[in-house]
């Protein structure tokens, strides 16, 4: 078996040898030749495996500072101060 996917001072183990081939084609022209990730027809450098992130922006919606629901509050707070500074006038 040739190996120039991998490390060529260290051979692939029997297990990872025996893996289906990913179908992606190199910048040469050249099959990938990398073993496809489990169930995937791509290797984990051509796109077989996602990058692992959570679906969507989870993160971003964490605390809703910047949500419509904190500006239409936040509308409301300066509405009521407009309102307190016309009372004192
Ligand atoms: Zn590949």
């Amino acid at each position: 078996m040739d190996n120039q996917a991998g490390n060529p001072m260290q051979p692939e183990p029997e297990r990872l040898a025996q893996a289906p081939r990913c179908h992606a084609r190199t910048r040469s022209g050249q099959p990938c030749r990398s073993p496809a990730v489990k169930g995937k027809p791509r290797c984990r450098m051509h796109g077989g495996k996602g990058s692992g992130a959570p679906k969507g922006n989870r993160n971003a919606r964490k605390h809703g500072g910047r949500s419509a629901a904190a500006a239409a509050a936040m509308a409301r707070v300066r509405a009521l101060c407009r309102m307190i500074d016309d009372l004192e006038v």
